[in-house]
């Protein structure tokens, strides 16, 4: 009696838990999820639409708002579509597949807006004059080059792959992903039948046992040079040579490999790389740049999208030919390479040292001699080259560049960095971003050092998710 009438102060006793209410979809959350109101409470329905009425059931209750659960379209919104997914309610990786595309698009804008409002502080427009409207794609589906499969057992014992469920590690069987390859089908029709018919194990997270736990697969769109790369929890394959005679007749394989990963954790990839079959990389381009990109290097997923969004940061670079760049958080050096074909020097940071050694082969396939990379936090790489001071002329420019770029991973950047970008007082900062919320706190961090925030582009990456990416570029004010 007590727990009840408390529950009821809570939310007016309106609203408990296994109600089941009718609500008009009004807006959209940072997830995806559908928000609607009733009473002075908020509800958040995963799977609902803007624009949508909906039946939903309320699974969580909280002072002011709750979580409910989808159970019946009354009325479709006009933005609603037929997704091509029949698992996309299920499986974590597509949060937006029923929305019309350019209402994702739209999605995306309000969403990268909304964030530079209230974590930057920016008034808009009149803070940021320019803000692009987002560059979509045409086709947004069959984008990503690279696809991660796990392989797991389901409770008749059957070995299954497909993705995680969201928030989860329970495998929605699925083998054919609208975002990938169509050919990645056949890849896993192919692993999962030598599997069955050469008694290979499906590792078991729960116990660490078995042996094949992921299937990588890689494509370079220009190049077609296809990678399979079987990551396994032990040193071999067994019968591998019969895995490798089915899977080189698909068309533009070039290279399978094993990962090994012995380790508990849910980091997908080891350390260790073994060739089974072809060469240890592949091939692909961005513009005219040439990459080789092997199953342990960080390169962008979807190449089509990505050189709209390198060729918005080249041009927010605004080079001649006589800069002097950093790129922090270069990776494999994809940003560093495309700017040096404009600049006198780019000088490349980045945390990971085999990403820097692929960095430094890509320069030398390509003939660009005007690069040097440095292994290190950007945090204290930078840093330490600005105090250590000027001792001749190719430092003095290093310390005072014309631009620095950074594209840090979701965490964006550390203070220290932005402390240090400020001090060396670039002309210019372009900052590429996959996290709008770490940008706007960084992007203010850079305005209140002395900088103005000119132009934001966004580039849509990851159709069919709520993920965006952005790049911004400032230049500093006239003191
Ligand atoms: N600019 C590259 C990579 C961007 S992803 C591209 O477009 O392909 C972000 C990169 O930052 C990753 O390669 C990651 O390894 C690196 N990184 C993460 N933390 C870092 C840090 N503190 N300092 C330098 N690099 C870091």
């Amino acid at each position: 009696m007590k727990r009840n009438a408390q529950a009821k102060q809570k939310n007016n006793g309106i609203f408990q838990k296994n109600m089941e209410l009718e609500l008009l979809i009004e807006d959209m959350g940072v997830d995806g999820e559908g928000i609607g109101k009733k009473e002075g409470a908020i509800f958040f329905v995963k799977d609902a639409v803007l624009g949508d009425r909906v039946l939903a059931k309320i699974m969580k209750m909280k002072k002011n708002y709750g979580y409910a659960r989808l159970l019946q379209v009354i009325a479709p919104s006009p933005y609603r579509v037929e997704p091509r997914c029949n698992y996309h309610r299920q499986c974590g990786g597509c949060q937006m597949q029923a929305l019309d595309y350019q209402k994702q698009l739209e999605f995306k804008e309000n969403k990268v807006k909304n964030n530079l409002k209230r974590i930057g502080g920016f008034r808009l427009p009149e803070d940021i004059p320019v803000i692009h409207p987002v560059i979509g794609m045409e086709k947004p589906y069959y984008y990503r080059n690279k696809v991660q499969f796990p392989i797991g057992t389901d409770k008749n014992g059957k070995i299954v792959t497909g993705f995680y469920a969201a928030h989860s590690h329970n495998i929605i069987p699925n083998r054919q992903c609208f975002l990938g390859e169509k050919v990645n089908e056949k890849i896993l029709d192919v692993v999962i039948s030598f599997m069955e018919e050469n008694g290979i194990t499906a590792y078991e997270e729960a116990t660490g046992t078995g042996l094949v736990r992921h299937v990588l697969t890689r494509v370079g769109f220009r190049t077609g040079e296809r990678m399979v790369c079987l990551v396994i929890n032990g040193k071999s394959l067994p019968c591998a040579e019969k895995l490798v005679e089915k899977l080189r007749t698909i068309e533009g394989m070039t290279s399978i490999l094993l990962n090994v990963n012995r380790e508990n954790t849910n980091v997908i990839l080891g350390r260790e790389i073994i060739s089974l079959w072809g060469k240890n990389f592949i091939s692909d381009y961005i513009g005219n740049i040439k990459y080789q990109i092997s199953p342990l290097s960080f390169f962008q997923v979807n190449p089509v999208q990505t050189q709209r969004l390198y060729e918005k940061a080249l041009e927010y670079a605004g080079l001649t030919g006589k800069e002097i760049v950093w790129d922090l958080y270069c990776g494999i050096g994809t940003i560093s390479l495309f700017l040096a074909q404009r600049a006198k020097k780019v000088y490349g940071v980045e945390i990971v040292a085999p990403a820097i050694a692929d960095a430094r082969q890509n320069a030398r396939i390509n003939g660009i001699e005007n690069v040097e990379f440095f292994v290190g936090k950007a945090e204290e790489v930078l840093p330490e080259f600005y105090e250590k001071g000027c001792w001749d002329a190719q430092m003095e420019d290093m310390l005072h560049p014309d631009v620095i770029v950074a594209d840090p991973p979701r965490k964006g950047c550390d203070e220290k960095c932005l402390e240090t970008i400020v001090k060396m007082q670039p002309g210019r900062v372009v900052y590429v971003s996959c996290d709008s919320a770490t940008l706007a706190r960084d992007l203010k961090y850079l305005c209140e050092g002395g900088y103005e925030v000119r132009e934001v582009q966004m580039v849509d990456m990851f159709p069919q998710t709520t993920h965006v990416e952005t790049v911004a570029l400032l230049t500093r004010k006239a003191p």
